[in-house]
C-alpha cells in the first residue's frame, strides 16, 4: 500500500539536487528531504507531481508547501537532535516528517480539524509520530513551552508575541510575515531578554488564522 520502491528513490535524489542549485547547502537537511517518501502525501496517480518543487493543494484550502520553502524554513531552524520544536500548521505533515528525521522532537498544531483528523492518523501509519494538536497556533502551545525552535508554515500578518515568549533562550523562530499574497522570511533569535531579528526572501503562505493572525 505505501510502496516507496527505486523510482520514488530517484525522484527524490533529483528533488534534493534541485534543492542544492536553488541554494539549501545544509547536508542534514538535504539528507531529510531525500528520506522522507512525499509521493504518500499524494494520491497515487500524482506521483510525478510529489517530487517536483512546488506547492500542491491538500484539500480545506489549504497546501502542502513546496519543498523549497520547507528546506529553507527548515535550514534557517538550525535543528540539532533532541531540539523540541513547535510547528504551527501542520497542514499535511510533510514538514513535521522533515524535522523528525533530523532528530527534532515535533509538537505540530493544526486549526483545521478535517485537516487535524486526516494527518494524525496517516503520519503514525508512515512510521513518523509528531505530538498533535488541534486549536490556534498564532497563541502558540504555551502548556509545553518553551520551545528550542518554532516554526510557521501559515502566513502572518505580525509576529504573534505568544510565539517569541515561548522561545527558550537561543531559541529561533522562523516565520513568514506580511499581507495576505506575500510575506517576508522573518527569524527571531532570542538573547536572554534581546530578540535579534534577520529578515530573508519573501515567500507566497496561505494566511496564518486565528488570535494573532488574520481573520477568517
Ligand atoms: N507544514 C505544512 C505541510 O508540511 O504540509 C504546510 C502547511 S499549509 C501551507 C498551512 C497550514 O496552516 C494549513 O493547514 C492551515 O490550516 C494551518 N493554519 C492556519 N492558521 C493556523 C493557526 N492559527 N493555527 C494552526 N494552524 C493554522
Amino acid at each position: 500500500m505505501f510502496e516507496d520502491g527505486y523510482k520514488q528513490r530517484g525522484l527524490r535524489n533529483k528533488l534534493v539536487k534541485i534543492l542544492q542549485k536553488k541554494g539549501i547547502s545544509d547536508p542534514r537537511v538535504l539528507a531529510a528531504i531525500g528520506k522522507v517518501p512525499r509521493h504518500l502525501f499524494f494520491d497515487n496517480a500524482l506521483l510525478e507531481h510529489a517530487y517536483q518543487d512546488k506547492a500542491f493543494p491538500i484539500g480545506e484550502g489549504q497546501t502542502i508547501s513546496q519543498p523549497y520553502t520547507v528546506a529553507f524554513q527548515t535550514e534557517k531552524l538550525e535543528i540539532k537532535p533532541g531540539d523540541k520544536v513547535l510547528e504551527i500548521g501542520t497542514g499535511s505533515g510533510y514538514q513535521a516528517c522533515i524535522l523528525l528525521e533530523m532528530g527534532a522532537k515535533v509538537y505540530t498544531i493544526e486549526y483545521n480539524r478535517v485537516l487535524y483528523e486526516r494527518v494524525r492518523l496517516f503520519l503514525p501509519q508512515i512510521g513518523y509520530r509528531p505530538y498533535f494538536f488541534h486549536g490556534d497556533g498564532s497563541k502558540g502551545l504555551p502548556s509545553k513551552a518553551p520551545f528550542d525552535k518554532i516554526i510557521v508554515t501559515a502566513g502572518a500578518p505580525i509576529i504573534p508575541t505568544a510565539l517569541t515568549e515561548q522561545l527558550a533562550d537561543g531559541g529561533i523562530l522562523v516565520i513568514p510575515v506580511g499581507n495576505r499574497e506575500r510575506q517576508t522570511m522573518i527569524r527571531i533569535r532570542r538573547k536572554g531578554d534581546t530578540l535579534v531579528k534577520e529578515e530573508f526572501d519573501n515567500f507566497a503562505f496561505v494566511p496564518l488564522l486565528g488570535k494573532e493572525g488574520w481573520e477568517g
